[in-house]
């Protein structure tokens, strides 16, 4: 392995060096091909080098990179509009990362209060297991002392319940809280779902207390599972939500999304970024619309997701000493695995195939969104073979 001393040692990286992507697949420089299962963790929506964003990327690149948000961007304005007829939103901001789309989404829903004369409002529940990114607010946000540790006090205003418990929300929600902060579908957390019936409950814990509820579809949105957001699974609307990764199909940027009412303090000054919504990324993120928002394009997520179903079930059938349990929606599945799930991880990858890691012994696969169904059972396959591996290395 050639790690690099001149960078920080803050990546575990993995000995493989791709030079090419084309769709669903990764090309290392001496030429292997590996089956991405993993598209840059969730980013990498309608698949490597897709012609459509290549195209649309060297246009813009030709003619205007950036501007300040102190001048009209339209195609900002385009793909605001875009965003908020396709959902909930009625205002859009636009972002770098995902972190940086939660940091809008709390002071959002703080700023929301304190401009309705609760300024006391600040507190933010959040879930344990949570990811948010990052920043100082987001791993807070997460509560995980595993990315807090050593990096000065944990910013306030942030409390963690258990995981799937309405009671313990409950019973945290006081007159200091703003918000409660929730991924619909856990991500590096192991691929944790929570029901319809749970998040409906949950809304309406919101509306009779008052506080807003803001989702992390970060890593569940854009089309990830099968519906352009996860919350219409649940047939809610939140009025907040952070939304980043599969939107910019791996041109890094990421949305606030709001209603107008959650939204109304962000007023001139309140908030700002010099990159955001710059026209590089606002051309791309246009041309990751174009591709999700087009006719049939979600039904096929769904179609692909139910051979990917089939074949995992077929696979932890099979191999019961190695697959624990399957879940997941749509294109954002998780396998838990029996054994340490780095096991699987390096058997896959002798397979030429990518997964990701995830919390509570989780392999996530994440393909891209284009996967088409042969591509699936070629991924299948090598699954399989993996699985094989790793339980005749038990045997
Ligand atoms: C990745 C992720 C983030 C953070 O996004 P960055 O772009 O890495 O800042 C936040 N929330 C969820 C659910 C994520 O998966």
């Amino acid at each position: 392995m050639s790690e690099n001393a001149s960078l920080y040692g803050t990546y575990n990286r993995i000995p493989l060096r791709f030079e090419r992507g084309e769709g669903v697949w990764l090309i290392t420089e001496d030429g292997s091909r590996y089956l991405d299962f993993a598209a840059g963790i969730a980013v990498t929506s309608v698949g490597h080098s897709h012609p459509h964003l290549v195209e649309t990327l060297k246009n813009q690149a030709e003619r205007l990179w950036h501007l300040s948000n102190l001048y009209e961007i339209p195609d900002q304005a385009r793909l605001a509009d875009r965003l908020t007829e396709a959902t909930f939103a009625d205002r859009a901001f636009f972002t770098n990362s995902g972190a940086e789309a939660l940091e809008c989404a709390i002071k959002t829903a703080r700023r929301y209060h304190y401009v309705n004369g609760q300024d006391n409002r600040f507190g933010i529940i959040t879930i344990e297991g949570a990811f948010h990114g990052r920043t100082l607010a987001t791993i807070a946000a997460g509560g995980q002392d595993k990315y807090l540790e050593g990096f000065g006090p944990k910013a306030p205003g942030f409390d963690q319940v258990p995981f799937g418990d309405l009671d313990a929300i409950k019973n945290a929600i006081n007159d200091e809280t703003a918000a409660v902060l929730i991924e619909p579908l856990q991500g590096e957390g192991g691929i944790r779902e929570l029901s319809a019936q749970w998040l409906r409950d949950l809304r309406a814990l919101c509306d009779e207390h008052g506080v807003l509820l803001v989702l992390d579809e970060v890593q569940c949105g854009v089309g990830r599972t099968g519906k352009l957001f996860a919350y219409e699974w649940a047939g809610i609307t939140p009025d907040i939500m952070a939304v980043a990764k599969g939107i910019g199909g791996g041109f890094p940027f990421g949305v606030c999304l709001a209603t107008e009412e959650a939204a109304a303090g962000m007023t001139p000054g309140t908030h700002g970024t010099t990159y955001g919504g710059n026209p590089l990324a606002m051309a791309v993120g246009n041309a990751v619309l174009d591709v999700i928002l087009k006719d049939g394009f979600l039904q096929h997520v769904r179609d692909v997701s139910l051979v990917f179903k089939q074949g995992l079930a077929e696979i932890a059938d099979r191999y019961p000493d190695v697959v624990d349990e399957i879940r997941g929606t749509g294109l954002m599945l998780g396998i838990k695995c029996k054994g340490p799930n780095s096991e699987l991880l390096v058997a896959m990858r002798d397979a030429n195939l990518l997964g990701a890691p995830a919390g509570d012994n989780v392999v996530r696969l994440l393909p891209p969104l284009t996967t088409t169904v042969e591509e699936a059972r070629e991924g299948l396959a090598r699954l399989s073979a993996a699985a094989a591996a790793v339980s005749g290395a038990k045997a």
